[in-house]
């Protein structure tokens, strides 16, 4: 016996693939949305659409921005020949709080995982490559102290090393499997001023 209809199914379905939402946590949002007024949920469905359509990448970073490029690729005061490489613009958005870090940066959107079958191809780690043609003076690898971020740092450190760029990897004062936007400034800074060269 179908108990909710085929409306109330499509949209616990299209909610359940969203990243972090079981079953569960589907059928109460499907539900709160169909009990929401009616203009709230136009509301909620325009501005998911207009920031798809509007929201690009970095064209110099890959971050996400509506520009061509974000404000601090775009801020000459910044010093452009640092790059800092994180996995995602959360990473970045938690290192830009700090109000500490000069240089700019490179977002991967994803790390090498083996097990979940993301290689050095599924992430943005070509672009990386290319903007190294320029004249660098240090990368510096901020990804997660995951295995995940670790494996992916140890990858990047090897194709970079033979360009004869500088690079370096910050401290491990992060909690191992952490996401570096939960983890508070003083700590992120700790980590960035204490990196090591690999
Ligand atoms: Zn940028």
């Amino acid at each position: 016996m179908d108990l909710y209809g085929g409306h109330i199914n499509k949209l616990i379905e299209e909610l359940s693939g969203l990243p972090g939402i079981g079953t569960k946590s589907a059928q109460r949002l499907a539900f709160h949305l169909i009990n929401m007024p009616k203009e709230k949920v136009e509301r909620l469905a325009a501005t998911m659409v207009e920031a798809r359509t509007n929201v690009r990448h970095c064209k110099e970073c890959f971050t996400l921005t509506e520009q061509d490029l974000c404000p601090v690729c775009a801020n000459e005061g910044r010093d452009h020949k640092t790059i800092m490489v994180v996995e995602n613009t959360r990473d970045l958005a938690a290192y830009e709080k700090t109000g500490k870090y000069t240089g700019v940066y490179h977002v991967l959107h994803g790390a090498i995982s083996p097990m979940l079958g993301i290689g050095p191809n599924d992430i943005r780690l070509k672009e990386l490559m290319q903007r190294l043609q320029e004249d660098i003076n240090e990368v510096i690898i901020a990804t997660n102290s995951s295995l995940e971020g670790e494996t992916t740092a140890m990858y990047i450190s090897k194709l970079i090393k033979p360009i004869g760029v500088k690079v370096t990897r910050i401290a491990s004062g992060v909690p191992v499997g952490g996401d570096l936007e939960y983890i508070d400034e003083v700590t992120l800074l700790r980590a960035l001023e204490g990196r090591t060269e690999l």
